[in-house]
């Protein structure tokens, strides 16, 4: 980033604040929204003894360790995956911010990745626990990641990466839906919806982006599928969420896009 507004040393550390109280939603995000119960009412409470949980008991990974992962009233176990969601979201919030700092992407894009550090964890801890992707989330995205982007495009005055960003959506929807088409079993009609606005994040970084994510959700997919079978945890059926895949691949392209599509064609000799 030239001439920050904040030093490094300072922006990066609030983001990992901002994205740990970011993270205690999300929580709440990935309990209920595959219920189908509002994100806003009730507040949160103890599953077990229905405590309503005050704020003091709220603090994003603090109070857990505070209440060595028990309820305050009645003594349940609380799972350490609360506390680790926030640590998660924390930390996810500070590598975007520092590759906006280290030169990856304009820090105009900010908001659009941080709005999907935020629902990549989501999606992915839904997918992993219920095999879905919620329309709930899923289509509400396609509007505000091109809100984002063209917030995006204002901030840089770049304005032709909305068109990349367009055909980057339409790619990958098109793609993943002919896939989904060919392989019933395979992919669900939920990750040909996910692939569309992770391509039009994509696309607006550009084809290296766009190409990377898109081929490296493939190769994660791959990779963890061959060793869990190795492990004896899945067989050549088992049905393993794309979701998480697809949003791992669609970072390393963010982070990687660039560098792995410079070292691939320097490597072959194309450039
Ligand atoms: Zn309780």
């Amino acid at each position: 980033m030239t001439d920050p507004l904040v030093p490094a040393a300072i922006g990066i550390p609030l983001a990992f604040l901002f994205g740990a109280l970011i993270g205690s939603f999300l929580n709440v995000v990935i309990w209920r929204v595959p219920q189908g119960l509002s994100v806003v009412r009730p507040g949160s409470a103890c599953p077990e003894c229905g405590h309503e949980i005050a704020w003091y008991d709220n603090v994003p990974i603090v109070s857990w360790l505070v209440l060595r992962g028990k309820c305050r009233a009645c003594g349940t176990r609380i799972s350490a995956r609360y506390p680790l969601v926030e640590a998660g979201a924390g930390v996810a919030f500070g590598l975007v911010v520092a590759g906006a700092y280290g030169g990856l992407y304009p820090a105009g894009l900010l908001p659009a990745l941080l709005y999907w550090a935020a629902v990549g964890i989501a999606l992915t801890l839904i997918d992993l626990d219920h095999h879905r992707l919620p329309n709930a989330i899923v289509l509400p995205s396609y509007l505000v990641t091109a809100a984002l982007l063209a917030l995006a495009s204002i901030l840089t005055g770049d304005y032709i990466r909305l068109l990349t960003a367009t055909i980057g959506a339409a790619v990958l929807f098109a793609l993943y839906w002919i896939l989904a088409i060919a392989y019933p079993g395979g992919m669900g009609f939920g990750d040909v919806k996910l692939a569309g606005v992770l391509g039009m994040l994509l696309g607006w970084l550009g084809w290296a982006a766009l190409i990377v994510g898109g081929f490296s959700a493939f190769l994660l997919g791959g990779l963890v599928g061959v060793v869990l079978m190795i492990g004896g945890r899945a067989t050549r059926k088992s049905r393993i969420p794309f979701g998480p895949f697809m949003i791992a691949g669609a970072w390393i392209g963010v982070f990687a896009g660039e560098a792995i599509a410079d070292a691939y064609l320097t490597a072959t000799g194309i450039i």
